[in-house]
């Protein structure tokens, strides 16, 4: 992956920095995709807000010429893989992923040559070039329904994440051959928090990320991707839920359905946010402003690894049309 570099800017911070990004998207014809673990302050200034299949769908689709993305790498790297000849923007460029960065690229390689005969189906939270060694991706809202679509006896790769592998191993009675990645904020939950906050809310729905550990999902009433725990915020009869997830999703909820209660699940450690993605954190209104004004930095990826990692996208969008 190669990126252009990110300059100390000269550029001050406007006093009204939610006009100027509203002035800077017209000027540049640019639309801000932002993912549901944002802050809420940059939520509020996007014009979509969704998971990373919602994200993709939007970046497939957009007519803008310039997409401005509120989320982290490996989400810009998708939206550059499916619009080549537009400007993609992150606001920070270290805004990585602990679980793309669980899967380097000349080891799952050699892991895939030691299962010559399996599918390799990568699941989205990866890099570019694990997307172009994959041959189909998914997201945590279609990651069942695509193994289902594949015959019985095709054997399966899964990655990165062993937590979703195994949760997609359960629904679907299928056997897979997992990598041993996972996410540092989903993997934070404990069991024994978790069984604390049920006793202290007992009318609540404990609502999890399948990224989450098993024993964690073992207390969950629903289990589902960003969008789909959102969902069942919505429609549940339930006014209090236990959020086993990042909290920036929070921040919709309470939009949407605002006289209800929603309980962040905490980390193991009482004494950190890790339930707060790091990287996605990185991103803030200012860095959002200024990548816009000075157009940088820039998502670029090597043709021959975009090219590569375009099909298998493609293939997952056909296949969750
Ligand atoms: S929450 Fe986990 S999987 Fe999502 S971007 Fe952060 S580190 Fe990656």
């Amino acid at each position: 992956m190669l990126a252009t570099a990110f300059p100390v800017s000269v550029s001050p911070i406007p006093t009204d920095i939610v006009g100027a990004i509203a002035q800077l998207k017209k000027d540049l014809n640019a639309v801000i995709l932002a993912h549901y673990y944002q802050e809420a302050d940059i939520q509020d200034v996007a014009d979509y807000i969704g998971d990373s299949l919602g994200l993709s769908r939007q970046a497939a689709q957009t007519p803008a010429d310039v997409i401005v993305f509120a989320g982290v790498h490996f989400m810009a790297e998708t939206a550059k893989i499916l619009n080549p000849d537009k400007l993609v923007l992150l606001p920070d460029l270290e805004a990585g992923c602990s679980l793309a960065d669980s899967c380097p690229a000349d080891q799952f390689a050699q892991f895939k040559a030691a299962h010559p005969e399996h599918l390799v189906i990568s699941y989205i939270n990866c890099t570019a070039e694990i997307k172009a060694l994959s041959d189909i991706i998914c997201t945590s809202s279609n990651a069942v329904s695509i193994v289902e679509q594949l015959p019985p006896e095709q054997g399966i790769i899964f990655a990165p994440d062993r937590n979703l592998g195994r949760y997609v191993m359960a629904q679907t009675g299928r056997e897979m051959v997992l990598w041993q990645g996972s996410c540092i904020v989903h993997e934070t939950f404990s069991e024994r928090r978790i069984i604390e906050l049920k006793a202290a809310y007992p009318e609540a729905d404990v609502i999890a990320h399948p990224e989450c550990e098993e024993p964690v999902l073992r207390h969950a009433q629903f289990i589902g991707s960003t969008t789909a725990l959102l969902h069942h915020t919505q429609t549940s009869d339930r006014q209090v839920f236990i959020v086993a997830t990042e909290p920036g999703i929070i921040h919709q909820m309470q939009r949407q359905n605002p006289h209800k209660v929603y309980v962040p699940a905490p980390p193991s450690n009482r004494a950190c946010n890790c339930n707060e993605c790091p990287f996605m954190r990185l991103n803030t209104l200012e860095k959002l402003y200024l990548c816009m004004k000075n157009q940088q930095p820039a998502i670029e990826i090597a043709p021959e690894i975009r090219a590569a990692a375009l099909k298998p996208i493609q293939r997952m969008l056909e296949m969750s049309a």
